[in-house]
């Protein structure tokens, strides 16, 4: 997946996420949480790092994973020195 569309993924869920936390917790929000500045600092550090989190998942999520020459293409087992032609972990032919 392009990186414009993690980021873009990103962007709108963590705004869904907030926007539903900003509803169900409105109460608790509001009044004097809403004076205590070191709390709002700390929310809007943590309202800041979910996109970049989300991002992070996605990209670990949805990178394919490259199995380098000389490996199974299923297992990725180390084939080095098989002369089988068989994948002797997962019995792929080579
Ligand atoms: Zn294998």
């Amino acid at each position: 997946m392009h990186w414009f569309w993690r980021a873009t993924i990103a962007v709108v869920v963590s705004f869904l996420i907030w926007t539903a936390i900003n509803v169900v917790f409105a109460r608790m929000l509001s009044g004097s949480a809403f004076r205590n500045v070191p709390l709002q600092i700390g929310l809007s550090l943590v309202r800041c790092a979910t996109p970049l989190v989300i991002f992070g998942l996605l990209t670990r999520w949805c990178t394919p994973v490259r199995i380098p020459p000389g490996h199974c293409q299923k297992c990725g087992y180390n084939l080095t020195g098989n002369v089988s032609g068989v994948c002797p972990e997962c019995g792929e032919k080579i």
